[in-house]
């Protein structure tokens, strides 16, 4: 082999991505899945399928775990926990920054080292060197297996020492993308009910998510600075114009939770005695539950 070996454990589309992209580099590559008939591919291509999670650890030091979850680490682990000494687990799986927290102590007490990563790509990224991997946890391990991190994706970002901050970013971006997409997928529900395509409407909602860094360019200096003035835009103002947005969706007999519910966050905002302040506002509210 020309690299070190590595252990991907969980073939979703991710793991099978990141496998791919060990073997496209001449990496040793031992796999394990839950349902083995996922390394198919991957075996024909040269990596060999462990026969169980204790032989996928016990191959390499480096093990890369690509699962739904933190709960399925336990469960696919569940009796192979003395092969986690002397291992580094790059979790992958998505979770919360406490299951990450959790899972470095337990990876810890095993006489293992547990590196938290979050993924900031789909399966096609994986392996290029355009896309991002935020990682926290030891700085050791990571900074001994950067080049093999940096085959899954070419920039890695290390947030620090505590395990649960790869975890954090990695929802702070999810926190913003699914709504966003979802935001999309209403327009799009909105837009079929005029005869209008998805195409149709994409370079305009393109449009409008590329304007977007310009908002947060102007609200974030001024949201740190506890700056909520009503100059440029009111809650009242915001709170009226969500109310169109509810109102059109209706008439055109759509689905109308996903608007009403950043109604009621604009409502709250005038009820609070908010409604001349920017509807940067909201965040202070945001900040406690409703
Ligand atoms: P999934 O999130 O669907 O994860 C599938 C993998 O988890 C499979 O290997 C599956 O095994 C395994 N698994 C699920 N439950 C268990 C269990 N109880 N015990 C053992 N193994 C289990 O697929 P992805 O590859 O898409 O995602 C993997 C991770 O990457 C997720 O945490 C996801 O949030 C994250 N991610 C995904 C992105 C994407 O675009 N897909 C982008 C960025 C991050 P089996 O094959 O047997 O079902």
């Amino acid at each position: 082999p020309v690299s070190q070996p590595v252990t991907v454990i969980g073939l979703g589309p991710m793991g099978q991505a990141m496998a791919a992209a060990y073997l496209d580099r001449g990496y040793e590559v031992t796999v394990w899945n839950r349902t083995p008939s996922r390394a198919d591919a991957l075996v024909e291509r040269g990596a060999t399928l462990a026969a169980d999670p204790e032989q996928a650890l016990l191959a390499n030091e480096l093990v890369i775990l690509s699962l739904i979850d933190y709960d399925a680490m336990y469960t696919a682990l569940r009796g192979a926990e003395h092969a986690v000494a002397g291992r580094v687990l790059v979790n992958l799986s998505s979770d919360t920054p406490q299951k990450a927290r959790e899972a470095a102590r337990w990876v810890t007490e095993l006489g293992g080292t547990h590196l938290t990563g979050g993924v900031l790509s789909p399966p096609p990224g994986i392996g290029s060197p355009d896309m991002s991997t935020f990682y926290s946890g030891p700085r050791a391990a990571y900074d001994k297996h950067r080049a093999a991190l940096e085959v899954i994706t070419g920039k890695t970002d290390h947030r620090g020492q505590d395990p649960g901050l790869a975890a954090l970013m990695y929802q702070l971006n999810m926190v913003i993308f699914w709504p966003a997409m979802l935001s999309y997928w209403q327009a799009v529900a909105l837009a079929a009910t005029h005869g209008l395509t998805a195409a149709d409407i994409a370079p305009y909602a393109a449009e409008n998510f590329a304007g977007m860094g310009q908002f947060l360019d102007f609200y974030a200096p001024r949201i740190d600075a506890g700056n909520h003035a009503g100059d440029v835009d009111r809650i009242s103002m915001g709170l009226a114009s969500m109310e169109h947005v509810v109102h059109t969706n209706a008439d055109a007999g759509v689905d109308t939770a996903f608007p009403r519910a950043v109604l009621d966050a604009f409502r709250r905002g005038t009820d609070a005695g908010y409604g001349a302040d920017s509807f940067s506002r909201l965040v202070e509210l945001l900040k406690q539950p409703a």
